[in-house]
């Protein structure tokens, strides 16, 4: 495992010597600890980036070399894949399974952008008809330049391949500051673009807190364009930083999806999915589908499924056979749930399964899979991202109400609507303002497909071709035809 920061292709020790822990969430246990970046090192890591973009081959080769590279990068990963994920489970405490679709998933990012900049060689250039005699145009893409990119915890590897990938592949340069909270398959992102043969200072990877590594990334001048992945507040004080030097931004902030059941959908592919909505990744997923709507009829008995079914799912180690919900992050996320749990009693939710920490997990950072039903409109609970296994559930009568109170939230990343009607299935879908909408599935997620939030969920659009965007400047090249005169000045 590494433990330094990886700068212009070496690995450095911080400037102040300063390292931090890294913590296991099912026992607390220090099982590593690594650098703790600040601004000195940031300015390091975004000088190298800066000479790699200014100076180096990178942004100067084909879309068809640096592919070569994005490739290996890709193959690398998942030739790793178990040893990857199992340091996933023990970072971020997720179950193997779950951690091992993560890094399956990692490479495959690497390897759908090293297509799409195979394919910029040939589509980075655009004829522009101005309907003009004289002049021709192009709209001719460019990368940004160096990004700087910004991750959260809960999908660590696969949180950076979002941002690495595409942003190498259109030959930025890049400063990555993984979460405080999961550094480690991030840093070994270092050693992969080595092996894979990136040019030094191309990909620099900084670890290290907010405040002291992550601020004076989004504050430093040579950083042209800041990605960011995390909560709406952190989200809000970065644009507001990025506004000072009119840096690119695209960010990727919180939720509280709906999902929308309507009563003709089976009582068993309904429970399947809230459970898969609410319940996978431990409920640390900023697209979780945390408040259900219910039509009345069948509300009941989805509720009783619900919970007969929430108290079967096994809790424990990661690592464990069978184990479906791992610990929460940490401590403060452990903290932080609870207290969330505590405060929808407080206003009135019914706690239909669960509500706690489970028997004989005292340990950990374990919490049960809670079903809180009638939470009041206006609850807090209702209203504000929890980032655990806690799913809020309410009845619905008619369409209209179901639309009206899946879209009463600040937020609009993701959504959900079940439904045997196709038709009325795709009419709530494209009356929900949210960014990623699932018709009878809630989570699946595609490389291929943009990914991004409406109103405070954020940004711009990551994945797809959508994500390669984010890190391509257009630039207009227009040309006169010098055989023609022009005489505004020079009457000859
Ligand atoms: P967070 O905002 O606390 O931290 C995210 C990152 O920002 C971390 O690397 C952190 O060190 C850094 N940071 C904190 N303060 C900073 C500052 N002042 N300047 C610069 N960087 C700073 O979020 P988190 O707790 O790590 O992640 C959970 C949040 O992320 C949830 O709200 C979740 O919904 C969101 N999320 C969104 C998506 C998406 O695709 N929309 C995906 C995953 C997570």
């Amino acid at each position: 495992m590494q433990s330094k920061l990886f700068i212009n292709g070496d690995w450095v020790a911080a400037s102040s010597g300063a390292m931090f822990d890294v913590v296991d969430p099912s026992d607390n246990s220090v099982v590593h600890q690594v650098a703790r970046g600040g601004t000195e090192d940031i300015d390091a890591a975004v000088k190298a980036a800066r000479a790699a973009f200014d100076n180096g081959p990178w942004p100067r080769m084909s879309g068809a070399e640096r592919a070569i590279i994005l490739r290996k990068m890709g193959d690398e990963i998942a030739a790793r894949t178990d040893e990857l994920a199992r340091m996933e489970v023990l970072d971020n405490g997720k179950p193997l399974p779950e951690a091992v679709w993560d890094i399956e998933d990692t490479a495959g990012v690497f390897h759908f952008y090293a297509d799409l900049a195979e394919q910029l060689d040939n589509d980075a250039d655009e004829e522009v008809d101005l309907g003009t005699d004289g002049f021709t145009s192009k709209a001719v893409k460019e990368p940004v330049g160096v990004a700087g990119a910004i991750i959260p915890w809960n999908f660590p590897m696969l949180m950076a391949s979002w941002k690495v990938a595409p942003a190498l592949a259109a030959g930025c340069a890049m400063v990555l500051k993984p979460s405080e909270v999961t550094s480690l398959t991030a840093l070994e992102l270092g050693v992969i673009a080595t092996k894979a043969g990136l040019p030094a200072g191309v990909l620099n990877i900084v670890t290290g807190f907010g405040p002291e590594a992550g601020q004076p990334l989004t504050e430093h001048p040579g950083v042209d364009k800041l990605a960011f992945t995390g909560s709406v507040p952190t989200g809000s004080r970065i644009m507001t930083t990025a506004a000072k030097d009119v840096k690119t931004v695209s960010l990727e902030l919180g939720g509280k999806s709906p999902l929308v059941v309507f009563a003709d959908t089976p009582i068993s592919e309904a429970v399947e999915w809230i459970m898969f909505g609410i319940f996978w990744n431990q409920g640390e997923v900023c697209s979780a589908t945390s408040r259900v709507l219910i039509e009345a009829p069948i509300y009941d008995a989805v509720i009783a499924r619900l919970a007969e079914e929430a108290k079967k799912i096994k809790i424990g180690h990661g690592l464990e056979d069978g184990v479906l919900l791992g610990p929460l992050v940490n401590k403060s996320q452990h903290e932080k749930v609870l207290a969330a749990i505590a405060k929808g009693k407080s206003e009135g939710a019914r706690v239909v399964s669960g509500g706690g920490i489970p028997a004989g997990f005292e340990q950990g950072c374990f919490v049960e899979p809670t079903i809180l039903a009638d939470a009041p409109l206006d609850s807090w609970v209702w209203n504000e991202e929890i980032f655990g296994p806690v799913v809020c559930v309410r009845p619905f009568d008619t369409e209209a109400e179901a639309i009206e109170l899946a879209n009463r939230s600040e937020y609009g990343l993701a959504a959900a609507v079940m439904s045997a009607d196709t038709e009325r299935a795709e009419r709530v879908a494209r009356a929900f303002r949210a960014g990623i909408v699932w018709i009878n599935c809630s989570q699946p997620t595609f490389t291929q497909a943009p990914w991004g939030g409406y109103k405070k969920s954020g940004i711009g659009r990551e994945l797809g071709v959508w994500g390669l965007n984010n890190y391509l400047e257009t630039k207009q090249i227009t040309t006169w035809d010098r055989s023609r005169p022009w005489g505004w000045y020079l009457k000859e």
